[in-house]
């Protein structure tokens, strides 16, 4: 039998191949088994389309936006290599990328900056641009080179894990507000996978689902899957229901039970913003994602400035003072 993955990458996995060369050397493209072109079109991204004319959905996959959350890269690098091997047949067009290959060769969130900050197309271009930012200017030309082309839904799952724990282990945020049928359908599917929580905020932000959402027409979540673990150390069953659905949403497999798990739902109601070096959190800097607050609770102080909690339900999300002045300290989510 042909090894479809040797032809385009020797004797090394996408993501070795992607981590081992910093352009793309030799051959790109390559006919696979039952007739799926698979196209190497830059360093890290992948496109897998089958050939037919039937309505196909194009899905993004994204990982390693942050470098250090190693489970989601070890997933799409077995999904590659099960694609290859014939042992997952996508009906969709795909687009899989491995966003910040430096990152994870410095076993680090990232080099220079946050690259979940840097997905805007108002992104000036400087010669003194981070490595970040040079990367992020590519992934937005791919991604809407991919969306441009038709497809009966535009998908983009870009798959992370989290610093902190979190209340609920596996959450989604969801920057489509719209409520078009295509995102509840989502909604559903992604309470399969066994996603808990689902946020949706129309915050304007630069993260790369955002991206997706608001200039390329996708339905698009950042996914959240459980704590950051170094390579090697992620049990695999802890994800094994989001590697289901994955393979299940690529081979066009899906079936969604009428008793299907629900994710709870959620909204952004504040974003509270770091604005002078005096800024600190009122709560242990441990504390879960989605814990809850009473009202009058203090959960952050400035130099002329606190934030209370002012209605009933308010949680928090993404706790960190040590950003930047300027930048988003904390998130205040309700439930919808
Ligand atoms: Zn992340």
């Amino acid at each position: 039998m042909d090894n479809f993955q040797e032809q385009l990458f020797g004797p090394q996995s996408f993501l070795q191949f992607t981590l081992a060369n910093d352009s793309v050397v030799g051959k790109s493209s390559l006919l696979i088994g039952n007739n799926i072109q698979v196209d190497l079109w830059g360093r890290g991204v992948l496109h897998i389309s089958p050939q037919g004319d039937s309505p196909i959905n194009s899905i993004l996959l994204s990982v390693a936006v942050h470098g250090n959350e190693t489970a989601p890269i070890e997933i799409i690098d077995q999904l590659v290599s099960d694609i290859f091997a014939g042992k997952i047949i996508p009906k969709h067009r795909l687009l899989i990328v491995i966003a910040n290959p430096e990152a994870i060769k410095a076993n680090s969130r990232e080099v220079d900056e946050n690259m979940n900050r840097l997905f805007s197309p108002y992104l000036g271009s400087y010669s003194s641009d981070s490595d970040e930012r040079r990367r992020s200017r590519k992934l937005m030309a791919y991604s809407r080179d991919f969306f441009a082309q038709e497809a009966e839904q535009k998908i983009h799952y870009d798959l992370h894990t989290a610093i902190r724990d979190s209340f609920y282990k596996q959450f989604a945020v969801s920057p489509n507000t719209n409520g078009s049928a295509i995102t509840e359908y989502q909604y559903a599917l992604l309470g399969q996978w066994g996603i808990e929580a689902i946020l949706s905020t129309s915050e304007k932000s630069a993260t790369y689902s955002a991206f997706t959402a608001n200039h390329c027409g996708a339905t698009s979540f950042t996914l959240e899957l459980g704590k950051v673990k170094p390579f090697g150390e992620n049990d695999l069953e802890d994800f094994a229901a989001v590697i289901t659905g994955l393979q299940h949403a690529i081979s066009d497999n899906v079936f969604i039970p009428m008793d299907h798990k629900v994710a709870l739902r959620f909204r952004v109601v504040g974003e509270v913003l770091k604005q002078t070096e005096d800024f600190r959190l009122c709560f242990p800097s441990n504390i879960a994602n989605f814990t809850e607050f009473e009202i009058g609770d203090v959960l952050a102080a400035d130099k002329d400035f606190e934030y209370l909690v002012k209605k009933r339900g308010e949680r928090i999300l993404f706790p960190n003072e040590n950003v930047a002045v300027g930048q988003r300290a904390l998130v205040i989510i309700r439930p919808l």
